[in-house]
Formats: C-alpha cells, sequence, structure tokens
C-alpha cells in the first residue's frame, strides 16, 4: 500500500498537536497512548491485509509517541482496530478522550470510493484479557457500539491544520475490564491519541469531617466521612456527602463535626488544642480562652482549668468562673451584754475569698474554768445560728454569770470543698450576774410559838418580769441546814418552827434569766410560850449590843495589827486606806510605800522561767529598752503570744526599780480592759515584763491606719472599753495620770486596754491630800490633762475623766492629734477661756455632749466613769441616737476651731509630695507603680483606678478623692 502522499499530512499534524489540560485530581487515567513509548501491540483487523498503521513520531514537547493512521484504498472493508485489555480499576463508567485528524473526502482522489469523514467507536466488556485476533467475532454484536465520531476539523492540502479532541463516555460497565475498538470504514485518519480515564471524587475535609476518595457508581454516590482528630459528630450518624458522577463532591456533609472540649478550630479543617494556660469547656466552634483567676492548666488541650492550690469552685461554680477562697475571718467583733441576752456585731473580713456568696454562723461554747461545752438547743439565735448575711446577732437563753466563748464563723461557697479549716473571730463573754433585783425589806407580819408569815417588797424590776421567790431559812447559825421554800407571791408563811426560836431568812427571786442572788439574811424569830416581859427584852437587848461593841473593838485591833505588820515603813496616814479591804473593794497597793518594791513585784508578779519564753520580733521602742513580740510556753498550758518589755542592758538598781514598778502595779489589776500582766523575769538578764499581746498595737496608730473605718456603734464600742477599764481603776482608787489613745493598746478583736503605768512612780509619798499631787512638773501632757492638774498638780479620778474626754475626741477623729499643733501655751490659755475641742466630723452630738461633760472646769462636776459607762451603755442600746451630729451648744463653752490654714496643694510639686500632704503616703508606692507618677495624671484618678492600685479602705478613697477634686481646680 502506498501512503506515500498522506505521511506529510500527518507528520505536519503530528507537530501542531495542541495539548491542553490533561489530568486533574479527579481523574485517574486507565490508559493513555502518550505515555507509551514501544509499540501499543494494538489487534487490527483485518490481519490479513492490515489497513491500520502504527507509526511513531515526537509530540511539540519532544517525547516520542505511538499513533496509528489509516487511509484504506479500499472502503468496501470495515478496517478494526482494538486496544489491549483495560482493567477498570473499580470505575463503572469512563471517559476516552481521542485526538484525531480526518482528511477531507473531497480532498481525496477520486480512486478513494466510498470515502467517509467518520469513524465508529465501540467497546467489548470482559472479566479477563481473552480477547484474540478472532475472538470475540469483529462485529457490532458482541461489541457495543459507543458512537460514531465526526471530526469538525477535515484537512485539506493547503488549509488549516487542527486536531479534533473528542470525548465519549463509555458506561455504564459492569465487567472487570473493556477493549476499545476503533472501526474505520473509508476514512482517511490518524489517531493521535487515546487516554482513557474515570472520574472520582478526591479525599476531601469539609466541616471537620474526612471524606474519602470516593468513585461515582451512580448519578450521585453517598459516601460517609469521618470527624477530624479532636472533633466530634453534632449527630449520632456519622456524616455524609455526595459525590457526583463528574467525581465533584456535591453540597455540605450530611450533618458536621466540631471541635471536642479543649480544642479550636483552624482553618475551617483542623481542631488545635488549647495551648497551656487556655481552655476550652464546651464542644463546638468557639475559641480557646485564658484560664480564669486562680487557676491554671497542666497540658495543652484542656477543657477545664485546674485550681491553684488553696483555691476552689463550689459544685454550683461554672468550670469557666474564677476559682476562690474562703473568706478570712470577720474582724472587730462588738458584742453587747444586757443580762443574758448577748447582741453580736462584726465587721466583714478583709478578704471575701473573691466571692459574693459571704455567710457567717456563730458557734458557742460555754466554759468553766479551762473545760469548755457546747451551749445548748435553749440558746435561741436571732435571725439565725448558720448561714446569717447580715453581720448581727442576737443571742438568747443564756445562764447568768456564765462565761461563753462565741466564735463567728464566716463562710462562703467554697469554704465546704476547702479543707482548712473556716476562719473565725471569738469573743469570750461573761454575762451579768445579776439577773434578778435582789430581793430587800423581809420582815415578819405575823408570828406564833411555831410559825411566821413573812412578807417582803417586790423588787423593782425592769428587764424580766418575776416567775416566783424562793425563800430559804434555817435556825441562826446553821448554814448547813436550809430548808427552801417557793412563793408565787411576795409573802409565806412558815410552819412547824421551833418556840422561841431566832431564824435566819433569805429571799431571792426568778425571772426567765434564772435566779438572782439571795437577799441578805434576816433575822426572824418564833414567840415564846408567853411573851417575856419587856424589861428582859431590854436587858437581851443591852447583852447583844454590849455584845456587839466588843466585837467591833476586836475588829479595829486586828486591822491595826495587819497593817502593822505589813507596812515596813512609816505609812502616810492618809493613805493607809490603800491596804484596807474596805467592803469587799480591793485597793491599788502603791509600790513605793513598800520599803522594798521588790516584794510588791514578788507579791503581785509571777516569776516566769526564761525557758518559756521565745523572742520573735521587736515590736516598739519602751522607756527602759525594747517592746517584743514573742512567744510564752509554760508547760502543760497553750502556748500563747505575749509583749515583752526589756530592761537595756546597763541599768542602775533605781531604773530596775522603777521598771518593775509597772509589773508591780499591772499584777494588781484584773479587767478585761486592762492589760494582762502574764509575768516577770528577774532571775536572769535583760529583767523582762511579760505581758498579754495586742495584735493591733497602740489605739492612736490604729485608729490614723484606718482613718474612716470604724461605724459610731464599734468606735462607741472601743470607748466603753476603755471607760470600763478605767471604772475598775478608779474603783480601786488607781489614778492613770497618762490616760491617752497612745496608751491605749488594741487586740485583734478589738478590745481596747488601758495600759502603760509607768507614771505613777512619780506620785510624792509625804502629800497630806488624800488625793496625789504630781511631781512631774514640765513632764506633763498638757494636752490630756486637767487644768487643776497642771495648775495645782491634782491628780484625781476627775482628772482621769477629763484626759478620757480627750481620748474619746482622739478616738471620734480617728487619732487626730488634740488642738492640732497648737502650742503647750495656747492650749492652757483656751481652756482657761472656756474655749473647747469642737465635735470631730460626723461625731454624733450625744458623744460630744459627753467629751464636753468631762471637760468641765469643775472636777466634782464631770461625770465618774461609772456615769460615762453607763451614758455609753445607753448610747449602744439605742444606735439611733448617734445618727444626729454636729455641736449642742452647752452654754458653758465655746468651740475652738482648728485654726491651721487648709494644706496647701498648690505647692506640692510631686504625688509623694501631695500624699504627705494629706496624710496618705503610705499609698506612695502603690501610685508610682500604677504609673500614677505625675499630680497631672493624679488629677484624673477614679475610684476604680484607686481600688485597682490597692487603696480598698473607703474611708482612705474618700480622703484621696476629695484632694483630687481641689487638684483639679489648681493650675498645673
Ligand atoms: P510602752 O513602753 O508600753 O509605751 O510600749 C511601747 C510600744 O510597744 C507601744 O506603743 C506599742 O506599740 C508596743 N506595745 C507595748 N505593749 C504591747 C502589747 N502588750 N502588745 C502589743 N504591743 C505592745
Amino acid at each position: 500500500m502506498d501512503h506515500s502522499w498522506i505521511s506529510p499530512v500527518f507528520w505536519i499534524w503530528f507537530w501542531i498537536w495542541i495539548w491542553t489540560g490533561f489530568s486533574s485530581a479527579e481523574e485517574e487515567v486507565l490508559m493513555n497512548t502518550k505515555l507509551e513509548t514501544s509499540d501499543l501491540r494494538w489487534t487490527i483487523y483485518p490481519s490479513s491485509d492490515p489497513e491500520w498503521e502504527e507509526m511513531s513520531g515526537l509530540d511539540e514537547e519532544g517525547n516520542s509517541v505511538r499513533t496509528f493512521q489509516i487511509c484504506p484504498m479500499d472502503t468496501s472493508v470495515s478496517h478494526w482496530l482494538r486496544t489491549r485489555f483495560i482493567p477498570l480499576r473499580g470505575a463503572t463508567q469512563v471517559y476516552v478522550e481521542i485526538r484525531f485528524t480526518v482528511m477531507e473526502c473531497s480532498a481525496m482522489p477520486s480512486s478513494f470510493r466510498s470515502c467517509k469523514e467518520t469513524f465508529n467507536l465501540l467497546y467489548y466488556q470482559s472479566d479477563e484479557d481473552t480477547a484474540s485476533s478472532t475472538h470475540p467475532a469483529w462485529m457490532e454484536n458482541p461489541y457495543s457500539k459507543v458512537d460514531t465520531v465526526a471530526a469538525d476539523f477535515l484537512l485539506r492540502r493547503g488549509g488549516e491544520k487542527k486536531s479534533n479532541v473528542k470525548t465519549v463516555r463509555v458506561g455504564p460497565l459492569s465487567k472487570k475490564g473493556f477493549y476499545l475498538a476503533f472501526q474505520a470504514q473509508g476514512a482517511c485518519m490518524a489517531l493521535l491519541s487515546v487516554r482513557v480515564f474515570f472520574k472520582k471524587c478526591p479525599s476531601v475535609t469539609r466541616s471537620f469531617s474526612s471524606f474519602p476518595e470516593t468513585l461515582p457508581h451512580s448519578l450521585v454516590q453517598q459516601a460517609e466521612g469521618v470527624c477530624v482528630p479532636n472533633s466530634a459528630p453534632t449527630d449520632q450518624a456519622p456524616p455524609t456527602m455526595f459525590c457526583g458522577e463528574d467525581g465533584q463532591w456535591v453540597g455540605p456533609p450530611s450533618s458536621s463535626c466540631v471541635c471536642k472540649p479543649g480544642f479550636e478550630p483552624l482553618d475551617s479543617d483542623r481542631c488545635r488544642a488549647c495551648g497551656s494556660g487556655q481552655y476550652k469547656v464546651s464542644i463546638g466552634g468557639s475559641l480557646c480562652r485564658v484560664c480564669p483567676d486562680n487557676s491554671n492548666t497542666h497540658s495543652p488541650g484542656s477543657s477545664v482549668c485546674v485550681c491553684r492550690p488553696g483555691f476552689h469552685r463550689a459544685a454550683s461554680d461554672l468550670p469557666d468562673s474564677p476559682c476562690t477562697r474562703p473568706p478570712s475571718a470577720p474582724r472587730s467583733i462588738i458584742s453587747q451584754i444586757n443580762d443574758t441576752v448577748v447582741t453580736l456585731e462584726w465587721s466583714e473580713p478583709l478578704d471575701r475569698g473573691g466571692r459574693s456568696d459571704l455567710s457567717y454562723s456563730v458557734e458557742c461554747v460555754r466554759c468553766r474554768g479551762s473545760s469548755c461545752v457546747p451551749c445548748t438547743d435553749s440558746v435561741t439565735y436571732r435571725p439565725g445560728q448558720v448561714g446569717v448575711v447580715g453581720r448581727r446577732v442576737i443571742i438568747r437563753g443564756l445562764l447568768p454569770h456564765t462565761t461563753y466563748t462565741f466564735s463567728v464563723i464566716a463562710q462562703n461557697g467554697v469554704s465546704a470543698v476547702s479543707h482548712t479549716s473556716p476562719a473565725s473571730s471569738s469573743v469570750n463573754i461573761t454575762t451579768s450576774r445579776d439577773v434578778a433585783v435582789p430581793v430587800s425589806g423581809i420582815r415578819r407580819t405575823k408570828a406564833s410559838e411555831s410559825s411566821v408569815s413573812i412578807s417582803w417588797t417586790i423588787p423593782s424590776q425592769t428587764q424580766h418580769s418575776i416567775l416566783d421567790y424562793q425563800l430559804r431559812y434555817s435556825l441562826m447559825d446553821q448554814d448547813d441546814g436550809w430548808q427552801y421554800v417557793s412563793s408565787k407571791s411576795s409573802s409565806v408563811v412558815l410552819s412547824d418552827l421551833s418556840r422561841a426560836s431566832q431564824y435566819q431568812v433569805q429571799v431571792r427571786a426568778r425571772t426567765s434569766a434564772g435566779y438572782g442572788h439571795f437577799s441578805p439574811a434576816a433575822s426572824i424569830s418564833t414567840l415564846p410560850d408567853d411573851e417575856e416581859p419587856p424589861s428582859r427584852l431590854l436587858l437581851t437587848g443591852v447583852l447583844v449590843a454590849i455584845g456587839l461593841l466588843i466585837l467591833i473593838a476586836v475588829g479595829i485591833v486586828a486591822v491595826f495589827c495587819f497593817r502593822r505588820s505589813s507596812r515596813r515603813r512609816d505609812p502616810d496616814p492618809d493613805k493607809s486606806s490603800q491596804f484596807l479591804m474596805g467592803q469587799g473593794m480591793k485597793v491599788y497597793i502603791d509600790p513605793f510605800t513598800y520599803e522594798d518594791p521588790n516584794e510588791l513585784v514578788r507579791e503581785f508578779a509571777k516569776e516566769i522561767d526564761v525557758s518559756f519564753v521565745k523572742i520573735e520580733e521587736v515590736i516598739g521602742a519602751g522607756e527602759f529598752g525594747e517592746v517584743c513580740r514573742g512567744r510564752l510556753r509554760v508547760p502543760g498550758k497553750k502556748e500563747n503570744y505575749v509583749a515583752i518589755k526589756t530592761l537595756k542592758a546597763g541599768y542602775t538598781d533605781k531604773q530596775r526599780r522603777d521598771f518593775l514598778s509597772e509589773a508591780s502595779i499591772m499584777g494588781q489589776f484584773q479587767h478585761p480592759n486592762i492589760i494582762h500582766l502574764e509575768g516577770v523575769i528577774t532571775a536572769s538578764c535583760p529583767v523582762m515584763i511579760l505581758t498579754e499581746y495586742m495584735e493591733n498595737g497602740a489605739l492612736d496608730s490604729f485608729l490614723r491606719l484606718n482613718d474612716g473605718q470604724f461605724t459610731p456603734i464599734q468606735l462607741v464600742g472601743m470607748l466603753r472599753g476603755i471607760a470600763s477599764g478605767m471604772k475598775y481603776l478608779s474603783e480601786m482608787s488607781y489614778v492613770h495620770r497618762d490616760l491617752a489613745a497612745r496608751n491605749i493598746l488594741v487586740n485583734s478583736n478589738l478590745v481596747c486596754k488601758v495600759s502603760d503605768f509607768g507614771l505613777s512612780r512619780f506620785l510624792t509619798e509625804n502629800s497630806s491630800d488624800p488625793t496625789y499631787t504630781s511631781s512631774l512638773g514640765g513632764k506633763i501632757p498638757i494636752r490630756w490633762t486637767a487644768p487643776e492638774a497642771i495648775a495645782f498638780r491634782k491628780f484625781t479620778s476627775a482628772s482621769d475623766v477629763w484626759s478620757y474626754g480627750i481620748v474619746m475626741w482622739e478616738v471620734m477623729s480617728f487619732g487626730e492629734r488634740p488642738y492640732w499643733d497648737m502650742s503647750n501655751q495656747d492650749v492652757i490659755n483656751a481652756i482657761e477661756q472656756d474655749y473647747r475641742l469642737p465635735p470631730p466630723p460626723e461625731c454624733p452630738a450625744s458623744l460630744h455632749q459627753l467629751m464636753l461633760d468631762c471637760w468641765q472646769k469643775e472636777r466634782s462636776s464631770r461625770p465618774r466613769f461609772c456615769a460615762i459607762v453607763s451614758a455609753l451603755d445607753r448610747l449602744i442600746r439605742n444606735p439611733a441616737s448617734l445618727k444626729i451630729t454636729g455641736r449642742i451648744s452647752d452654754g458653758t463653752s465655746h468651740p475652738l476651731l482648728d485654726q491651721r490654714p487648709p494644706p496647701s496643694l498648690s505647692h506640692c510639686s510631686s504625688v509623694s509630695d501631695w500624699l504627705r500632704i494629706i496624710k496618705m503616703e503610705r499609698y506612695e508606692d502603690n501610685f508610682l507603680q500604677a504609673g500614677f507618677t505625675s499630680i497631672q495624671l493624679v488629677s484624673h484618678i477614679s475610684t476604680e483606678d484607686l481600688l485597682r492600685i490597692g487603696v480598698t479602705l473607703a474611708g482612705h478613697q474618700k480622703k484621696i478623692l476629695s484632694s483630687v477634686q481641689m487638684l483639679r481646680v489648681l493650675p498645673y
């Protein structure tokens, strides 16, 4: 066969082969002649006279390719060309892309009969490669025809040289492979390339679901996906998506997956673990968040942040709420006792633990000596004993004259889950002894030989109504033979008595608070057989009177002997009363009336073994040496904090005596508002005085530190304590002489105790005045001292009352200096001219009136300490009275005005200067560290800023903000 004319045409077309996009991610190629480099080994029919001719050439990229061409002379015969077996690899429909050229029939020589410009494409399916040159038969059945393929562009000489590309779909196919067949029936053509491929949906990740590569077996093929790592399905069913016949995924997945807790979405297809210090609580598309306060994570991918040690979450707290801790102890418990009713009030804990669900509970124990038992159910609490939201509880049903310890416990939502014991503050209270007023006026109204009728006066009882009376009687001087009788009325008839006998009778009343005390014994007698003649009665009376006189004389002689034996020196006759136990009242003994004051130290101060004491830190400077805090552990007793005053080395004998005299004075006092002496150490060096430790130190500095922090009722509670201590001292005939806030110590429960008994050593011993005269001269604390004490050195309890008035003023002004910066002389002159300190800001008028009473010029007009205590008790019972502020003019004194110019802010150039002027220098570091480094910046500060930088006390905030207001109007 002569093909010489064709060759140039085909070769030309060969090189103008246009190669377009051939493969894509969605296509899998089953056969591609372009990639074959050796013979294609396709089968040609008829084999006897093969017209299809395999040829090699180079495509435009220079690759060697195999092609077939045909240009049969005999067009009456079908010329078949069949590919090799094409395995389907699971595909059920394939695409055949044919690149070919066809000669235009009109361009063919006329010898070409029945010239055609089309060819047929057929296929034959088979599970195995079984075809041969004779099988299957070369005809349309068993082959299946796909299409008759016509060329869009025909070749003609001198015409445009363009190849055709046709893609036809073959299928559905059901066997493992197939053969393609090209049937030319008169076409003069060339097959430049044949590519067989199928389309598939590639593996894809959508909406956090991964779908595998999927072959579309039908129009749309459903594929099942899985959630990407660290995600989970939102539905029970796994996600599905459709794979279209064109290899394209159709639509979004049926259900989606979302990131698990601890993981956040990244690139919309991946879930990334939350970093350390971050968490994500819920499943879903939200992002990781920074751990809430006081919590952290131990590893990446955390769904919850774990609380730092000491912090917790309550069961009801959400996982994204901050961790919190139990509150600190309630502060400053104030107690009021009214017979057997106790009212407790306290201040909020400094630290609420970061929660708002703060509540309190009250625990009550009854103590006798060192053994305590929980209070019984008869004790009631209002509004309740536990879960109290307010800061006040009234406790009723207590036994009279009994010591209780009340603990106020602060709790919040995490107290239950915290393993630490809840913080509490305690207060010891002894209920009133005088539950019922003692009965008096016991008298005989009728008598016979064996019976007497007795009646008594009904006590004027204000607190409780009297339920009944109990009467006891016994024969005179037979105290162990008491008989008891009860009566609802104020009279009783005693029968079965002995004739002409003297009985002692006592009566006591019972109220809802319990029994009061028995009255003093009254002597009641029964009648003899006959009334005795008056002369005999008179004789008996005379004899009794003589007996009594003898008794009194013996008593006086005994007291005289006692005084002589206890005083080694010649005593001042006017001070002798100090040694007497007058009517049961103990009286203070002045150590300097003892020849050897050490004797008094031995009598009143316990010697403590130095090995029981551990000194911890220096807390102050005393007149004789350092004051330290330490611990005292006496074997068999609870360890206690103590304050330790030391006597510095190199002391003289006199200094040692003076130093220890304070202990011998203090040791004589036993009162809750007087500093308690633990003991002394004199057997070793240094000599020490140990007293109870007062956590809040001196009252003046404590108040300045807590400026504005206490309510008037709390301040009155403190003043009441001081007055009560002073009442005790005055009853012991002790004159303090240096009563001032600096000499009052405050403990953690805000209990104030009088201290500093050092001044008394300056008392003159040879004064004939029963009150004392000072030899202190210029050392008198002028601002605190009554005018008569300054002028005539007349120190009495009444001059202590004056000083107490000054202490009241110090307390109500939170530690302001009395008379500000006036000179001592100006103070003396002002007082002389009846000027008196005005009420401190927001001071209740009733308290200022009490101050003015204490500052009466005439000392006998000043109230006594017992009256001051009662007045303060009345105010505490009626807190509404404390709401009235302002000055009440009593007509006898004039208000002294603070004549200091207001602090000039315009001169302060720095924040430090300004803070010093407004006495808030303690916050200097807070301001500077928070960036408030200039006055200009400070002038814009707000309450929130103050809170943030750590100024949490309301009084201090008020002070700073009001000064800031002034700064704003100054020209900076
Ligand atoms: P004094 O020598 O008593 O004036 O004490 C000097 C300072 O030591 C006082 O201002 C207090 O700050 C401190 N101080 C004295 N006694 C005690 C105490 N019992 N508890 C706590 N601090 C005390």
